[in-house]
């Protein structure tokens, strides 16, 4: 038997960051620097990391990057008036609320009273409702991220089994759409699913998106089949040190790519696509705003 293909995601997403900086030159010949917001309410460390990160590539982009920082215990009006803000500012094409929001703030009314032509997340049910019917919507970035990887390794989906394993409103449900607007047969897996295992080896694509370090097993793959594992989980890793952690996914590496086709590590797969992703999103807002044809 021989090892599948490791699918690059940092080179993956180092490429189409070019690509962005591209049209990012070509929308400021036309007097538009795409500019995204993001807002983070309080101290998550993790959230700040992400929030720090998307920052570096909003500027690496050429993008103007708006950074709003609300103490923990901001009320639910102070926010909502910053998105009202935000709204209404016309150098700001997204907006981003960074997510978990600490207790007592409501996000899913924070999320509700985005304008949907800036909710570059694309979780306002606006977007998840054109996504479901067939219009043109922003679309979530981390599931974005894994269809332009599956299409790369792939071409064309039409007619191949997908699972995807997992159905939250961040990764699985529109994952799930995407797939299906691809053409594949999908199914959706969940903790109550029946058979996990037997309901995996159908698939010639499987997405893992479930917070479980390394429960896809080897022996769940069909042989050949593209594997991408959205999963990051945090591990105790005391060859490392005392204390020390690492970064798993939600698919046991190393028996999964025995079998599979292609994969996606972790770290180094899905994550650095999701960021571009993000940017990506940013100009496609920026264009429409303008009434500019968005890059293809
Ligand atoms: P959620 O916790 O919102 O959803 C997890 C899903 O997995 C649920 O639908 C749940 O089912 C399902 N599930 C849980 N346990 C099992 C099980 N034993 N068998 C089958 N299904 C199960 O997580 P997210 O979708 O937000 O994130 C999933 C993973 O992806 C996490 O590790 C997260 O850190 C990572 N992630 C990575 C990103 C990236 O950029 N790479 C971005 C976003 C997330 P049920 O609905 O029945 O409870």
């Amino acid at each position: 038997s021989s090892t599948a293909r490791i699918i690059d995601g940092k080179a993956f997403a180092a490429g189409l960051r070019a690509r962005i900086a591209g049209h990012v030159t070509a929308l400021k010949a036309q007097g538009v620097t795409p500019g995204l917001a993001v807002v983070l309410v309080g101290e998550d460390p993790a959230s700040e990391v992400y929030v720090r990160n998307k920052g570096i590539a909003t500027a690496e982009a050429g993008m103007q990057g708006f950074e709003h920082k609300l103490p923990a215990d901001a009320s639910q009006e102070t926010l909502l008036e910053l998105i009202a803000r935000l709204n209404a500012d016309p150098a700001v094409h997204g907006i981003l609320v960074q997510l978990p929001l600490p207790g007592g703030l409501d996000a899913d009314k924070v999320i509700d009273a985005i304008a949907p032509e800036k909710d570059v997340d694309g979780f306002h049910v606006q977007n998840v409702g054109r996504l479901a019917t067939g219009m043109d919507a922003m679309v979530s970035c981390t599931p974005l991220g894994c269809l332009m990887m599956l299409r790369d390794q792939l071409g064309d989906l039409s007619g191949l089994e997908a699972v995807v394993v997992g159905r939250s409103n961040i990764v699985g449900k529109p994952m799930a759409q995407l797939l299906l607007r691809e053409n594949c047969t999908v199914t959706i897996a969940h903790s109550r699913t029946r058979d996990l295992a037997g309901v995996c080896r159908r698939a010639d694509i499987v997405v893992a998106a479930v917070g479980r370090p390394r429960m896809v097993q080897g022996d769940w793959i069909k042989p050949g089949a593209t594997v991408i594992d959205v999963g990051i989980n945090r591990i105790p890793a005391p060859e490392r040190g005392e204390g020390r952690v690492r970064l798993v996914g939600d698919v046991d590496f190393d028996s999964a790519v025995q079998v599979a086709g292609a994969i996606t590590p972790v770290p180094g797969g899905v994550g650095p696509m999701t960021i571009a992703c993000l940017l990506a999103n940013t100009v496609i807002a920026a264009s429409r705003l303008n009434g500019i044809a968005p890059p293809a």
